[in-house]
């Protein structure tokens, strides 16, 4: 066993998972911004008081949070909401609305490692703040849902809730806060035995509990709301709110969505539509995304301004897409010094190539021809380019297509139009 071991839930990525990554990445840059967002950058710590602040004094015992040499407590970020929100409350406030940004990096959460969990893990997310409410949670699901396409992914529907039906059935049972955060946990992570025994642990509403679990197994098109709205009275502004919210989304023509008022997020700060997108074939850890309108700005000493955003799960989506027809690049050539006084001129054809972002490896390894035939095949090199010293005599280089395996004496002048012609 190798004397230094990669800490427990952490993963390295060898060139050919990152080339994978960094091109699902760039896909989702690219439909962010065809969106209007704008990317931004935060510390990979913060003050622990932050997420406190956001998510209650227990989220300490779920990330890494230390204390620095002069003794602040910090903490690495178990997610980037809460970042952000700190920088807009900071220094965006006073922009033009709405403001639309997004990012993506590592996050840190101190989990029982699994398939699909990991204690170092990236998430790719947005947030829009402040634009009115409908068009701001239509036009985030509307990139959520574009940005699993962009990138293939195999995605059940998205799931889509509202906070505020639950809301209603709580006030209607005079159902005080704290026991709504606890019966929003067991609803998260739908559990109804556990909240069978809290409703008669707590000497709850028996009828209150009977249609808590009707809305938390409401699931389908949006008519499945009038059941629920029968049974809450007309006052339910949040069922309106969900019919006009897919009505908008289905405007942007997305029809892979269906209302699940059993979206509870076990999340506090989360106001009113909320969602989830499940991946295909990830096995217990399914969820890829969660998102939904809240509210934090205020809580970090800012205006009270509408937001709305979700979060990726980047390791899960990489798990969820189908990779079939992605196109990684493979070097172009490969270039072979057959004598010392090649050497130099393997340098200035590489650096030719280069300069024209055509991407070249010299040997470094003083292989044979055969040998550096056998490497460039095992890498997959398009083209491998040989110089000694009869090329050197006749000013030109020889270039074996590894596809085709022909071979050809090729002019130095013509090596930059050589090689383009095998790219296509
Ligand atoms: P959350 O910030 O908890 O709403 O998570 C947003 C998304 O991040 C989830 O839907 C998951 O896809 C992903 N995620 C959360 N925790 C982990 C983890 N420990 N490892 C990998 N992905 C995670």
């Amino acid at each position: 066993m190798p004397e230094f071991q990669r800490p427990r839930g952490t993963r390295d990525f060898g060139p050919e998972e990152m080339a994978k990554r960094r091109l699902v990445e760039s896909k989702l840059r690219e439909t962010a911004r065809l969106f209007g967002f704008g990317e931004v950058m935060t510390p990979t710590f913060e003050s622990t008081d932050l997420f406190v602040e956001k998510s209650g004094e227990d989220i300490v015992g779920e990330i890494y949070a230390f204390e620095d040499k002069k003794n602040r407590k910090i903490a690495l970020r178990p997610e980037l909401t809460a970042s952000v929100m700190r920088f807009y409350v900071n220094e965006m406030q006073s922009l033009p609305k709405p403001v639309k940004i997004f990012y993506f990096g590592n996050m840190f959460r101190y989990e029982r490692p699994q398939k699909g969990r990991y204690r170092e893990f990236f998430q790719f997310g947005a947030e829009l703040i402040g634009a009115p409410s409908i068009e701001a949670d239509a036009e985030i699901l509307a990139l959520a849902y574009y940005c699993t396409e962009s990138v293939n992914a195999s995605v059940a529907d998205i799931r889509i809730g509202h906070l505020g039906v639950l809301k209603t059935l709580f006030d209607k049972y005079s159902i005080d806060d704290s026991h709504q955060i606890e019966i929003r946990r067991f609803l998260d992570k739908k559990d109804f035995e556990g909240m069978n025994s809290y409703f008669s642990n707590n000497s709850l509403s028996n009828e209150a509990l009977k249609y808590l679990k009707k809305i938390a197994l409401t699931k389908g098109s949006p008519d499945k709301l009038d059941d629920i709205k029968n049974l809450l009275g007309s006052e339910c502004e949040s069922i309106d709110y969900l019919i006009g919210l897919a009505k908008k989304i289905e405007e942007y023509g997305i029809r892979n969505y269906s209302i699940d008022l059993g979206v509870a997020r076990g999340l506090d700060y989360y106001t009113g539509m909320v969602f989830e997108i499940d991946g295909v074939g990830l096995g217990a850890e399914s969820q890829i995304c969660g998102g939904g309108a809240y509210s934090l700005a205020k809580l970090f000493g800012g205006k009270e301004v509408y937001s709305t955003g979700f979060a990726f799960g980047f390791d899960r989506l990489m798990i969820a897409r189908n990779s079939k027809n992605d196109r990684i690049e493979s070097l172009d050539a490969y270039i072979v010094p057959v004598s010392n006084r090649a050497k130099k001129r393997c340098i200035e054809v590489a650096s030719i190539l280069r300069n024209k972002k055509i991407s070249a490896e010299i040997d470094l390894l003083d292989r044979s021809i055969s040998k550096a035939m056998k490497y460039a095949n095992t890498v997959k090199v398009k083209n491998v380019i040989i110089i000694g010293n009869e090329e050197l005599n006749s000013m030109c280089v020889t270039i074996k297509n590894m596809k085709t395996g022909i071979q050809e004496k090729v002019k130095e002048k013509d090596i930059v139009q050589y090689i383009t012609k095998c790219r296509n």
